[in-house]
């Protein structure tokens, strides 16, 4: 017999008795504390710092921290519950804990010394936010052409360069960056660090005005001749493209699960509106050209929460993910698209206006085929992962 608690049998999609109550807590303090602060912080492009303490109070900073550094001693894939909890009511407000768990706190843990792990994982742990900076002005999918230097001088690193695009840019207290000790050695000058908001030489540019994620802030960070300790090297000297590939592995788990819970919020408000909306004498959502696509949509949403949740459980019982994660973002992000296009025209002329949500979800859900590699770097890694005899 199966027991509920046991993961090994059953439906991927069947919860243990713990991560149950977790989401069901994501999703009520997501009703309660998130929802009513949605069409302001998007009207206005900025997060609402007021939410960041009620995420400490969660347990949402360490999710899957040990206790010893105090975290909330939880799995993988509980980050991605919450992330898609989260999402369901808002993708700009997931992305700060989507980045800091999936991101920054995967990078210090997985591959940082123990003394890295004692300075920086209580830290991160008890809420001071994580960001993750790896794409600049002129590497975005060509990651590893980056141009950002690091130099050793005495005990101490010394960071030039700028960085673009990096979520958390505003409320970040700590940043994973990568940069190069030496561009001749190409992907394998590579070395991530991490630096901290006060330190000298750092400080945060511009921020993107965006289409979509209005209210997570996506920045410019700027480096003249910043001074890191050489105990904030993350892993080995000339081993960042490792870091940073193996960080992103986890990583696209989390943006797939974004776009689930995106994808989930959309289709819930429609199929209330499909209900309510009449028109030629019944509901919109009585007409089989309605049914029919909105049975398509659901199917599409249980693949992606499928493939989501398959790789975060594999990457929580240690096996291979890369590729699984990979299919995750694609799918997951690909289906978003479609679905919230589907909802805005299952609203009509109403899913056109900032009156209702469908529109938000649309514009949120564009994000996921670019960030954290674009669809067509998914496709290049599961083509290589299936081409190789
Ligand atoms: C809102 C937002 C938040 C972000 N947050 C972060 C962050 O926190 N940290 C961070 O480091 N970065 C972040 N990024 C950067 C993001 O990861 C990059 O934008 C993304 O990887 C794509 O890089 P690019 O913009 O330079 O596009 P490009 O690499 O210039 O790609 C442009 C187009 O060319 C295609 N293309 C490129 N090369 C190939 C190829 N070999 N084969 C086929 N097609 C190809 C791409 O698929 C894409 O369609 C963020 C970006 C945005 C917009």
């Amino acid at each position: 017999m199966s027991s509920n608690s046991d993961p090994t049998f059953g439906p991927l999609t069947r919860l243990s008795d713990d991560e149950e109550m977790f989401r069901q807590a994501i999703r009520d303090f997501a009703e309660a504390e998130i929802a009513p602060l949605v069409h302001d912080m998007d009207a206005r492009a900025e997060f609402d710092r007021s939410l960041l303490p009620k995420f400490a109070e969660l347990g949402l900073f360490g999710i899957d921290v040990p206790e010893q550094y105090g975290g909330a001693g939880g799995t993988f894939f509980m980050s991605v519950l919450a992330v898609e909890e989260m999402s369901r009511v808002d993708a700009s407000t997931s992305v700060v804990i989507d980045v800091h768990n999936t991101l920054a706190i995967v990078a210090v843990k997985q591959f940082g010394s123990a003394a890295l792990h004692a300075k920086y994982l209580p830290r991160l742990a008890a809420g001071e936010v994580g960001a993750y900076a790896l794409s600049e002005a002129n590497s975005g999918s060509d990651a590893f052409a980056l141009e950002c230097r690091a130099e050793q001088r005495g005990d101490q690193w010394v960071l030039n360069g700028q960085k673009l695009w990096i979520t958390n840019g505003n409320e970040a207290d700590l940043f994973v960056v990568f940069a190069t000790v030496d561009p001749s050695k190409g992907y394998k000058g590579i070395t991530g660090f991490v630096v901290e908001r006060g330190f000298p030489g750092f400080t945060v540019g511009k921020k993107e005005d965006k289409l979509g994620l209005r209210a997570s802030s996506t920045t410019e960070l700027l480096f003249e001749n910043c001074a890191v300790p050489a105990e904030n090297l993350i892993g080995e000297i000339g081993k960042g493209y490792k870091v940073a590939i193996e960080t992103l592995n986890a990583g696209r788990i989390g943006i797939g699960a974004q776009m689930v819970g995106v994808a989930q919020g959309a289709l819930d408000a429609t199929l209330k509106y499909v209900q309510e909306r009449q028109q030629f004498g019944k509901a919109i959502g009585d007409f089989q050209g309605v049914q029919f696509q909105l049975a398509q949509a659901w199917t599409e949403l249980q693949a992606a929460r499928l493939l989501v949740y398959n790789a975060a459980r594999l990457r929580d019982a240690g096996q291979a993910h890369m590729v699984e994660g990979a299919m995750a973002k694609l799918y997951a992000s690909e289906a978003a698209g479609r679905i919230t296009s589907l909802c805005v025209d299952l609203y009509g002329g109403y899913g056109f206006t900032k009156e209702y949500p469908v529109e938000k979800y649309y514009r949120d859900a564009k994000i996921g085929t670019i960030y954290e590699g674009t669809s067509n770097m998914q496709l290049q890694t599961i083509a290589k992962a299936i081409l190789t005899p």
